[in-house]
C-alpha cells in the first residue's frame, strides 16, 4: 500500500495559487498514487504551506471547523469539487478548447458566492480600495481559490499554462522563452532523462 503524501513535502511549482491547488494530488495521470487533501484541516494546512492566508485567519477557520464539523466536511467536499472542476477547465484551455459551459456555470456559482460575501474597505497603508471577506466563513477557503482562478482565466496569460507530461500537474510557464516542459526538472525532467538514457542503452545492446 502506498502511504498518503504529506502536505509539508508538497512541491509548489504551479506558479499560481489556483494551479498549486490543482496539484494537490501526487500524480494526475496515476490517481492511485495518493491525494494530499483528506479533510478541511488539510485545506488550512495547505494554505499555511503556500502562505495563502494569514495565520490569524487560518486559526479562526480551524476553530470554526472544530465547532461545526459537519459544515467543515461539506465545505471540504466543495473544495474537492472545485479542484477537479479547475483541472477540467484548465485542461480544456491547454488543449485549445473552449471550457465546457456547464463547468463554467459551476465555477460562476463559486465566484458569485465569493463576491456576495465581500465588501470594499479602504486600505490606509496602500492608499487603495480593497475587497475583503466581510466575516470569517469556512467557505472562504474555496472563494479565495475561485478568485485566483477567475483572475488567471480572465487576464491570462493562458498560453503559458501547461501540463507536465510526466505527472500531469498544471503550471504557469514563466520562463523567458516559454520553453518550460516539466513541472520541475529535479523530478519529472530527471526521470525523463534517465528513461531516455536507459532506452538508448537498450537499443545499443
Ligand atoms: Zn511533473
Amino acid at each position: 500500500m502506498i502511504s498518503e503524501p504529506s502536505i509539508s513535502n508538497l512541491r509548489l511549482t504551479g506558479g499560481d495559487l489556483c494551479l498549486d491547488f490543482i496539484n494537490t494530488v501526487s500524480h494526475r495521470l496515476r490517481p492511485e498514487e495518493g491525494d494530499y487533501l483528506h479533510s478541511f484541516r488539510d485545506i488550512t494546512s495547505w494554505y499555511q504551506h503556500v502562505n495563502g492566508m494569514s495565520d490569524k485567519t487560518i486559526q479562526t477557520l480551524d476553530r470554526l471547523a472544530k465547532s461545526y464539523p459537519q459544515k467543515a466536511a461539506q465545505v471540504f467536499g466543495k473544495s474537492i469539487q472545485l479542484r477537479e472542476l479547475l483541472y477540467e477547465i484548465f485542461l480544456q484551455v491547454i488543449t485549445g478548447k473552449a471550457p465546457d459551459p456547464q463547468a463554467l456555470l459551476t465555477l460562476s456559482s463559486y465566484i458569485s458566492e465569493a463576491y456576495s460575501n465581500m465588501e470594499l474597505v479602504w486600505s490606509k497603508d496602500k492608499g487603495l480600495l480593497q475587497l475583503q471577506f466581510n466575516a470569517p466563513a469556512l467557505e472562504q477557503v474555496n472563494w479565495h481559490i475561485a478568485q485566483h482562478a477567475l483572475d488567471l482565466l480572465s487576464t491570462g496569460p493562458l498560453k503559458q499554462v501547461k501540463q507536465c507530461p510526466g505527472c500531469g500537474w498544471i503550471f504557469l510557464d514563466k520562463s523567458k522563452n516559454s520553453s518550460r516542459r516539466w513541472c520541475s526538472m529535479a523530478t519529472c525532467g530527471d526521470i525523463d532523462k534517465v528513461t531516455r538514457f536507459q532506452q538508448r542503452n537498450k537499443k545499443r545492446k
